[in-house]
């Protein structure tokens, strides 16, 4: 996936109002924007073809699928009928539900990011011990993108070294959680950012300053 200046802007906002506000003044620096529960929960799952009408943008849905097959299915198949051109998808559950979000993702014309490992601390506690057994997974499976945390650089290079220069890696946890553009950049190909731009009173500033700070 083309990535526009390496920012993808994670929108967990909980009104579309507030939301189109954001969008409308970080678009000019940004083209792919991931939608999560919060918004989708909030305003339901038409806001995923809202933001991606209004803003001609690429929308990350990212709905850490995590069930059986039969209903990863269904879920993969309603976030991209909505619009969506990516799925976030929980690698624990394992081969046969991430298949079924490939399956669908196939379908659609769409992709499939596999979740590794997350970026806050209690993540070390179950995730952290299988995040490498998961992304050798997602490479026996064929699979190219990847979601790794900016929080803990070591275990981000890890997961690069597992799937190779190759392969497409998001990296969230970018600013409030503590994760650096640049060291994240050293291993990732786009970092995630949320609440440090959308809680910002002066969100294109903030956008700015990151675009400027980033070596592309
Ligand atoms: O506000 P902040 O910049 O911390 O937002 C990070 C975003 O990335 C949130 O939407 C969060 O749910 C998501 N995320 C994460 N860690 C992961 C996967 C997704 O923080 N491993």
């Amino acid at each position: 996936m083309e990535i526009k200046n390496k920012i993808i802007l994670a929108m967990d906002l909980l009104t579309i109002d507030g939301a189109l506000e954001v969008g409308n003044s970080v678009i000019n620096y940004l083209d792919t924007i991931k939608i999560g529960y919060p918004l989708a929960l909030a305003e339901g799952l038409p806001s995923i073809g809202l933001v991606k009408d209004r803003f001609d943008c690429k929308i990350i849905a990212d709905f850490k699928v995590a069930d059986i097959p039969e209903t990863n299915k269904k879920i993969a198949d309603l976030t991209f009928k909505a619009g969506a051109d990516a799925i976030i998808v929980h690698g624990f559950v394992g081969p046969d539900s991430v298949k079924a979000c490939v399956d669908s993702a196939e379908e659609f014309g769409t992709e499939v990011f596999l979740l590794t490992e997350m970026s806050h601390p209690g993540a070390s506690r179950f995730l952290q011990p299988a995040a490498e057994d998961i992304a050798v997974m997602g490479m026996e499976m064929g699979l190219k993108n990847y979601v790794a945390p900016s929080t803990k650089p070591d275990r981000l290079k890890k997961i690069r070294e597992v799937v190779g220069k190759d392969s497409f890696i998001i990296s969230p946890g970018v600013g409030v959680q503590g994760g650096d553009p640049n060291q994240t950049l050293e291993f990732a190909d786009a970092i995630i950012v949320g609440r440090s731009i959308y809680s910002s009173e002066y969100p294109e500033e903030v956008v700015k300053s990151i675009v400027d700070s980033i070596k592309l």
